[in-house]
């Protein structure tokens, strides 16, 4: 195996956000290993990927327990890479995991128990071999348990130094208030907001934007080109390696439909005349919201993290621009 030498100037040509009020800069693209890192993924891939990430400044890598699959199979691949090659880099690193989705059998391995939170950052910080994650996150609210437990097994993960900071995940605006005076009341502020939001999914802006803003918490979409449907790969056909065509992919085919296309093409329109792809055009667009600090991108390849980094030097839109995105995607 070649020793791994990250690249010198990798800082030269990223910009860095501020995390909500917070004193954390996260780069403006980040990397997600919820697919493509797993067990039934090729791990040399991965690693080259991982490697072009942080040459290129991405100092935030996002997993969680479950992601593979198998489930626990990216951490754990995750944690060989950072032992072999980022292993000098940890303190310029932003990892975070979560728990809050199935992860083992009984009553203990789900949701948002303090119990199952606990227990699964224990399994995460020995899958990938470290003292602590950046970042922990309750991966969804639970109905069913207190907030102010899950609050409180967050705020311990920090005081009990398995964690720097807490986020959360697809809670609800006004969940994500409650969450906050919560967290605010213990003492571990609440550093950031992980929902889906892209061009197809506009969810957060029916209040959960206003949360953000009115509490100094930071936002990270998650699948910021719909799972690859933002892109120029379905344009034509469902391609047999796209995660669509996949067994263990998430995009399901009939989200791949005509109408879904249809308004991809006409997207495309707009792209080609501000000189982006489909998924610069979807990437941009996130970034030129003032409350989103980091996208938290998805990829296959080397080429298409290439693409996205490239849509930082473009955020900006007119106001026909944004308007006519509005009518396409309506
Ligand atoms: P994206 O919406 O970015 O989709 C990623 C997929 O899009 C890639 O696997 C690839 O598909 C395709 N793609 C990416 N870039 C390009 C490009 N430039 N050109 C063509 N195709 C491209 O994100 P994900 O859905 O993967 O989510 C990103 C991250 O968000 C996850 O890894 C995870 O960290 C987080 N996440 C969090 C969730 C939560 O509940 N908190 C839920 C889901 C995700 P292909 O594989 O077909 O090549």
């Amino acid at each position: 195996m070649n020793k791994y030498l990250a690249a010198e100037n990798r800082y030269e040509n990223m910009n860095y956000r501020r995390c909500g009020n917070s004193g954390l800069l996260l780069p403006e693209i980040s990397l997600g290993l919820w697919h493509n890192f797993g067990g039934v993924d090729s791990f040399e891939t991965g690693r080259d990927i991982l490697h072009y990430a942080f040459d290129h400044g991405i100092t935030h890598f996002d997993l969680a327990n479950n992601y593979g699959p198998p489930p626990g199979s990216a951490e754990e691949n995750f944690g060989k890479i950072m032992a072999q090659d980022f292993k000098s880099y940890r303190d310029e690193l932003i990892i975070s995991s979560k728990a809050g989705y199935t992860m083992w059998p009984g009553p203990y391995g789900d949701w948002g128990s303090r119990k199952y939170l606990i227990a699964s950052c224990d399994q995460s910080l020995q899958r990938m071999g470290l003292d602590y994650v950046d970042i922990f996150y309750s991966h969804r609210p639970d109905p069913n348990t207190p907030l102010e437990e899950t609050m409180q097994a967050l705020d311990y993960i920090v005081r009990s130094g398995r964690a720097l900071y807490v986020g959360i995940s697809s809670y609800r605006a006004e969940e994500t208030s409650r969450a906050a005076k919560i967290l605010a009341e213990l003492g571990t502020p609440c550093l950031i907001h992980q929902p889906k939001y892209n061009l197809f999914d506009r969810w957060v802006e029916g209040g959960l934007t206003e949360v953000l803003r009115q509490e100094g918490i930071g936002m990270i979409p998650f699948s910021p080109l719909q799972q690859g449907l933002l892109t120029n790969k379905y344009l034509d056909n469902i391609p047999e390696d796209s995660r669509a065509a996949k067994k263990t992919g998430f995009l399901q085919r009939d989200q791949v439909n005509e109408e879904n296309v249809g308004k991809v093409k006409t997207l495309k329109k707009i792209a080609d005349k501000r000189g982006q792809s489909i998924a610069q055009l979807a990437v941009s667009w996130l970034l030129h919201h003032e409350v989103v600090t980091s996208v938290l991108v998805g990829v296959s390849k080397i080429s298409q993290l290439k693409d996205n980094i490239n849509a930082i030097n473009n955020n900006s839109f007119t106001a026909d621009e944004l308007g006519e995105i509005d009518r396409i995607m309506a």
